[in-house]
């Protein structure tokens, strides 16, 4: 302990090191109180909650700095391994776009040399060119102008960064000083920005553990120009003054909303040193798509809970890069596969400028997008569908409108359904146009009436063999022609289905499987090795039938990242096939699936005897019993259960979900018989429900 006394780096970082991990906790549990998930609270306390984490975050930085200055200074060998520094500035910029943009801050990124090889620490000099980037932005005024140039000094074999801004520039004689620790100008000190003098000092720091060098000089944009002289791998290759370490493994990611983060954030914590990279060329990421009806029916109340992690810290481009220590590129499509090379082209959206990404694996997690007939008048307006966040901001901002009165959803599956209890809700008169004889074709044909009646009996038109011819109207659409009748809507929702978007895979000649969604193996691996694919936009097994099978899935997407996680890192996980397990709230029922209907079971080839079981989900004297209503799908020569629909006002998911372990370790109705399941009144009748099918079953089949 003396010696880390007498020792005032050491003793500054052992004090940094102890009050992290405290900061850490009080930031997240200031989030969860915000987020309101420890009850609701006022808008000033928010407000004042909002400093408090602003203040917060702002210590966990200086004391991270702190860390890393003493590690500078303790541990310079940690800094000297070789980084592609060209991807590195344009990631780093590419997180502060956002931010810019917001202060109408012009920022400009010149890379003249790439690949460019540097000595240093990639994580160490990711957050050092943050941190001036961060600078830059605090002191640049709104309406600015910030450059950053990467570029490479031959006579000196060095890369050059210069950082330079139209802000309010530092005084000559502060030039130096302003690298000393906690030294702040006499500006910034008056300025309103917060700041804590420790930018600076860690820059030098980190700068000259690399082997390199930083000064400051008065910008040709008016403010200050810091330039960052970082040392040329090739050169100290030669000199023999790199310690050579295995670069990180680099793996780009495409697509960031379900099973692209889930892959990243798996990836992280299995190999902590990757470089993992999401492109996602939407603004927001991470959320739940599957919350979005009921964000529109106002169920859920801020957008942001969508996309909030159970504590309630939101999943935003910071989060990923300083809790996740992923990169994170928002706006920014991925237009090409280089398989050759192994690159991908990306287009930042924002100003339309394209550069390349280096990968040593790939994911390709591009989802899917809803599919849109193709009639006439489809491009009116109030005409949507329902993806991503922005579907639902469009149809929230019609419906807050007062202008949507007659909603048509074209299509009866799933998210049509999800949709019509919201706009119910919303308080819309809702028609249902369903093409197929039935809807919900995830269900047998009697097991679809009952969800017909309960639509019915909340008022809902449900129009079956009924197909869109044309849709009316002038700028907005006003009706909705049909082989069926006229439907009048001010405003329409499709939702006929998705299609995988498999287009990027197609150009750079990857297998497309008979569905039209990627074909992938069980390691979720395409017909590319260094290339994983999961989501949405791959092709599924069918678990019965092992037939390909096309289903998409936030809970499939989100199992299928772990498993490409796993294996991209070395290890050996499999993902074999799925049964299709849906559950979806319809007004006052409740309704789950898995496995085969008896349609699709008699189709594939099986000679099937069926059960149609109504028993009430706990016992009938517990206030809130309610009927399930379960057809179980069993088939006559192995007494093996191949399909379960459940729907009623009772727990229907938990006999579904015992149905399908049930069928996913083939088990026979004599065996889901005899399973141990709970019982107390609350919770279940005597026998269960899904034993007292399994027992209607035997008997049908033993005559
Ligand atoms: P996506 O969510 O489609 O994300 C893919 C992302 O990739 C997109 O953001 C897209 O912008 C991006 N991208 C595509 N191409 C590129 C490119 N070239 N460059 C950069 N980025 C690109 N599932 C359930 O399991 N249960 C439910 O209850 C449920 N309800 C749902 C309700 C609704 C209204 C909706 C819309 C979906 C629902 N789902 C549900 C489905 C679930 O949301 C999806 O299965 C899940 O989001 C799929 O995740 P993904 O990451 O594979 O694809």
């Amino acid at each position: 302990m003396k010696n880390i006394i007498s020792d005032p780096l050491k003793f500054a970082a052992l004090v940094a090191h102890q009050l992290k991990g405290p900061m850490a906790s009080i930031g997240t549990i200031l989030q969860t109180i915000q987020g309101e998930f420890a009850g609701p609270i006022s808008q000033k306390q928010k407000d004042l909650l909002t400093r408090a984490i602003a203040s917060c975050d702002e210590s966990l930085v200086t004391a991270q700095r702190l860390l890393s200055i003493s590690r500078a200074f303790n541990e310079p060998s940690a800094f000297k391994s070789q980084v592609e520094i060209s991807s590195i500035v344009r990631k780093s910029s590419a997180s502060f776009n956002e931010q810019a943009e917001k202060n109408n801050i012009t920022l400009t990124v010149k890379i003249n040399i790439e690949p460019a090889y540097a000595i240093g620490n990639e994580a160490a000099i990711t957050e050092m060119l943050e941190a001036v980037l961060s600078n830059a932005i605090k002191y640049t005024p709104d309406n600015g102008q910030i450059e950053l140039i990467l570029l490479y000094n031959e006579p000196m074999k060095m890369f050059e960064i210069h950082v330079s801004d139209s802000g309010v520039g530092i005084a000559e004689e502060n030039r130096e000083k302003v690298f000393i620790p906690f030294f702040r100008t006499a500006g910034a000190r008056a300025s309103a920005r917060p700041g804590t003098g420790l930018g600076l000092a860690f820059v030098k720091a980190i700068v000259e553990a690399s082997g390199g060098n930083v000064h400051i000089e008065k910008s040709h944009l008016g403010g200050t120009e810091i330039i960052i002289n970082l040392l040329s791998a090739e050169k100290s290759v030669h000199a023999g003054e790199v310690e050579t370490k295995k670069p990180p493994m680099k793996v780009v990611i495409i697509g960031g909303v379900a099973a692209g983060p889930k892959t990243a954030a798996k990836i992280m914590r299995l190999v902590p040193d990757a470089d993992v990279t999401i492109v996602e060329k939407g603004r927001l990421l991470s959320y739940a798509g599957c919350g979005l009806p009921y964000y529109i029916s106002g169920a859920v109340k801020e957008q942001r809970e969508l996309m909030s992690s159970p504590a309630g810290v939101v999943r935003d481009p910071i989060f990923f890069q300083q809790v996740k220590n992923v990169h994170l590129l928002n706006q920014t499509e991925a237009v090409e596969i280089d398989r050759k090379n192994k690159r991908v082209r990306v287009k930042h959206l924002i100003d339309n400028l394209h550069s390349l990404l280096d990968y040593d694996k790939l994911v390709i997690a591009t989802g899917s997008e809803p599919i849109k007939p193709v009639v006439e008048g489809i491009r009116l307006g109030n005409i949507f569908t329902l993806h991503g966040v922005s579907d639902a901001e469009g149809i929230k901002a019609a419906l807050e409108r007062g202008k949507a009165r007659d909603v048509v959803i074209v299509g009866g599956g799933l998210i049509g359904i999800e949709m019509t209890e919201a706009l119910v809700r919303k308080g819309c008169r809702v028609t249902i146009l369903e093409c197929l004889p039935q809807i919900f074709r995830l269900l047998d044909v009697e097991m679809s009436m009952l969800v017909e009646n309960q639509l019915e009996s909340h008022g809902v038109r449900v129009m079956t063999n009924t197909c869109v011819e044309k849709f009316q109207g002038d700028d907005n659409v006003k009706s909705v022609v049909t082989n069926n009748g006229t439907y009048p809507a001010d405003m329409v929702i499709i939702a006929v289905g998705n299609r995988p978007n498999v287009e990027l895979a197609k150009l750079a000649g990857l297998e497309i499987g008979q569905t039209g969604a990627i074909k992938v193996n069980s390691q979720m691996q395409t017909s590319d090795e260094n290339i994983y694919a999961a989501g949405d936009c791959v092709e599924n097994v069918e678990m019965i039938t092992q037939k390909p099978f096309y289903l998409p899935l936030g809970s499939t997407a989100n199992k299928q990242g772990r498993i490409a996680a796993i294996n991209i890192c070395g290890g050996n996980a499999s993902f074999s096939s799925i049964l299709g397990t849906v559950a979806c709230k319809v007004f006052d029922y409740n309704v789950a699936l898995t496995g085969l209907t008896e349609f699709a079971a008699r189709k594939a080839g099986f000679d099937v005897v069926t059960v149609l079981v109504p028993a009430p989900d706990r016992e009938h004297f517990v206030a809130g019993a309610a009927l399930v209503m379960l057809k179980l799908v069993v088939d006559k020569n192995t007494r093996r259960l191949l399909g379960a629909q459940a729907i009623g006002s009772g727990h229907t998911d938990k006999r579904i979900d015992v149905a399908a372990t049930s069928i996913c370790t083939k088990m026979t109705v004599d065996q889901i018989a005899n399973l141990d399941l709970c019982y107390a009144p609350p919770y279940a009748p005597v026998i269960d429900n899904i034993i007292t099918a399994a027992n209607v079953a035997r008997n049908k089949l033993d005559g």
